[in-house]
């Protein structure tokens, strides 16, 4: 069990002044951001290297994400390979709309996969800047949170041994599925939940992109996306009951739905492939409040989950582990405390703003295909307003893209 309960009794270990625990976006950033202050971390992951690599899942970065990565050196990858993009369609009714929201907003959506940012940031971590990082590792418990020497234990996976490392803090950066936010009980932190009872069949194309931008086929029969991800590789969504048996997807009523969905007036054809991956998300989201306890600090999935349905997830992951990163920073090597007394309520900000962006997003995505008229009809009058009008059009380009940290922030 992971519980915050002394710790038990044993050899002395060596201590480290961070314990990350993930190496997802989150973790390897702050990671990166503490190796560059030369302050010494271990990051400890259950999977290992190769499997981190290749596991598929964000695509679209915003602007002042990708400047974050630059700043810390992070994005010479990232700057050479990602695509640029500037618009995005949405298709209803039979018809073909181009959004063009750099336009509007002088800003730019980056495709860059998530499995190559990760190898990107475990070869800088790792490689260059000399992290150390352990793979592999099983049962994650962590003792004394609310000291000022917490410890995490964790069992060697090549020995079975136990170890221990004493630390100063330990970053929460394990995702969704993690074990640092179980210790968040309600006595400590405030859960809030939303289910939008909506299921995403999650499909991974080995085939080029069909458009030379997003898509968002907005159909009576579901919401269906197509999202470049490489020239070989693109990612296709179509809206599903929760719960739904990817096996109930065979590839052709798979291709006839998305043909289907994305049907509309002079759209070029999809250009099919192998589906190389077809799972069933459902849509739920969630925050933590605060994202902090004691020594424990969560970051990204771990703190918040934002649903694919507005492509936030890894955006947020980088903007807490900007702020965190530094904030351990100023802490460890100076002494100032401030950044991590406001670590939370800096991250929150716009937690809850994408949170807002993705629930009205999901309602434009999904009012259509409700069976309910009157969202349906409402569902059309936004998405009217957003081509009627440049100041919904603006306001909508906003929020899509992200909005641009305040200069102070980092
Ligand atoms: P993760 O990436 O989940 O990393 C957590 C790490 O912790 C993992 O490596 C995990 O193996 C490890 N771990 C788990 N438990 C333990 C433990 N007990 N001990 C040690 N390690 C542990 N976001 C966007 O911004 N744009 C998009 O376009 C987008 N598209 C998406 C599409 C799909 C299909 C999905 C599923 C998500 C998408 N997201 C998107 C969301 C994005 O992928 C996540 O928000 C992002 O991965 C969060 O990063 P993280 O570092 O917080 O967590």
């Amino acid at each position: 069990m992971t519980d915050a309960s002394p710790l038990p009794s044993g050899a002395l270990p060596l201590h480290k002044p961070v314990v990350v625990i993930g190496a997802g976006p989150a973790g390897l950033t702050v990671g990166n951001i503490l190796r560059a202050a030369s302050v010494d971390c271990v990051v400890l992951e259950t999977e290992s290297r190769a499997f981190i690599e290749q596991r598929p899942r964000a695509g679209v970065l915003e602007e002042w994400a990708v400047r974050g990565l630059e700043r810390r050196g992070l994005a010479v990858n990232l700057l050479a390979r990602a695509q640029r993009h500037s618009e995005c369609e949405f298709r209803f009714g039979g018809e073909r709309y181009r959004f063009g929201y750099t336009g509007l907003t002088d800003r730019h959506h980056w495709v860059y996969p998530q499995p190559l940012l990760v190898t990107d940031l475990v070869r800088e971590y790792a490689d260059v800047r000399g992290g150390d990082i352990r793979f592999g590792v099983r049962d994650v418990r962590l003792h004394d949170l609310d000291g000022d020497r917490p410890t995490v234990e964790y069992t060697d996976p090549d020995t079975g041994e136990h170890r221990l490392i004493p630390c100063d803090f330990v970053v929460g950066a394990d995702g969704a599925r993690g074990v640092t936010r179980t210790l968040l009980t309600p006595d400590r932190a405030h859960i809030s939940r939303h289910d939008y009872a909506i299921g995403w069949l999650a499909l991974l194309a080995e085939a080029p992109p069909s458009n030379d931008c997003v898509v968002f086929g907005i159909h009576p029969d579901g919401f269906a996306g197509h999202m470049a991800r490489s020239p070989e590789v693109t990612r296709y969504y179509l809206e599903c009951p929760p719960g739904d048996d990817p096996a109930d997807w065979p590839d052709d009523r798979v291709w006839s739905e998305l043909r289907k969905r994305l049907g509309a007036n002079g759209a070029p054809p999809l250009t099919e492939g192998p589906l190389i991956e077809k799972r069933v998300l459902d849509m739920h989201n969630y925050v933590v409040e605060p994202m902090r306890f004691g020594r424990l600090l969560l970051a990204g999935d771990a703190a918040h989950l934002t649903a694919p349905i507005a492509a936030k997830g890894m955006n947020l992951a980088l903007h807490d582990a900007f702020l965190l990163g530094d904030a351990l920073v100023s802490r460890l090597t100076r002494g100032d405390g401030t950044g991590l007394a406001g670590y939370s309520a800096a991250c929150l900000g716009r937690v809850w703003d994408y949170q807002e962006f993705s629930q009205w997003l999901s309602d434009v995505y999904h009012g259509t295909s409700s069976g309910d008229p009157y969202l349906a009809g409402t569902t059309q009058a936004r998405l009217r307003r957003i081509f009627a009008s440049p100041a919904a059009g603006l306001a909508f380009a906003e929020q899509y893209l992200g909005k641009d940290p305040d200069p102070q922030e980092y």
